[in-house]
């Protein structure tokens, strides 16, 4: 068997074991794996990269932030790059979350490319999320706010010219809406229509 495919399918398991007992924030609670498949999916498939490491670190993405997997254990089973690509995506969970989320604007211009594409994968993934399956209680406002924040994270990274950010752009533009004013004067006729007990129908 090809090496190549046999790291992706360790990757793959090793991420479905560390990630088993989480789940999304939709109403669904779709398992938690789902998200950094497709995040690699879309790397591959829209983005046509073919590097199997930047596959696997975008399998393994969200480990390092979301479970109890260190540094060391990654670079174990998969090598020193693999694991960098992962630590350069993980936030500093130790920080403030307006910290962190100004970080990942801040560092973009650092990353490496691999890092990079991860993190525009990511952003993409986590768009079409909001569209189809939002978390729970997210007001249109909030669906906003995020879009806009991705957007200002994928703008600073140093890949403007690849295949994936044309995706993202694509996304961006029809996740937008969302928060457009249409939208949110929709939104806001609605609550006063509430406030006052008339019926939206
Ligand atoms: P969070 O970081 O709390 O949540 C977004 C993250 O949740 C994503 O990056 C993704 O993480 C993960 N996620 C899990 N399930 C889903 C899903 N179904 N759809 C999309 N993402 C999912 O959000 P933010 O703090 O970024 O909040 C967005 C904006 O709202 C911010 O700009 C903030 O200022 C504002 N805000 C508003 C609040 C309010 O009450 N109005 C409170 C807090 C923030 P991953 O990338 O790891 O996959
Ligand atoms: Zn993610």
């Amino acid at each position: 068997m090809n090496k190549q495919i046999l790291m992706i399918l360790k990757a793959c398991e090793f991420a479905a074991e560390k990630h088993r007992n989480q789940r999304r924030k939709d109403p669904a609670r779709t398992p938690y794996i789902n998200h950094p498949l497709a995040v690699a999916r879309v790397l591959a498939e829209e983005g046509g990269v073919k590097d199997p490491e930047i596959l696997a670190a975008a399998i393994l993405h969200d480990t390092l932030e979301d479970t109890q997997t260190t540094l060391k254990e990654l670079q174990k089973a998969f090598g020193r790059r693999i694991a960098s690509m992962v630590a350069e995506v993980t936030d500093d969970k130790t920080l403030p979350k307006q910290v962190r989320k100004q970080r990942q604007i801040d560092h973009g211009p650092r990353k490496s490319k691999g890092a990079a594409l991860i993190k525009v994968a990511d952003k993409i993934c986590n768009l079409r999320d909001l569209k189809k399956s939002p978390p729970k209680h997210w007001t249109v406002e909030r669906k906003g706010q995020y879009v806009e924040w991705a957007r200002e994270v994928v703008n600073a990274l140093p890949i403007p010219r690849h295949r994936i950010h044309r995706v993202f752009e694509r996304e961006y533009a029809s996740t937008s809406a969302l928060n457009s004013p249409a939208a949110s004067s929709a939104m806001l006729k609605r609550c006063t229509s509430s406030r006052r007990g008339i019926s939206n129908g």
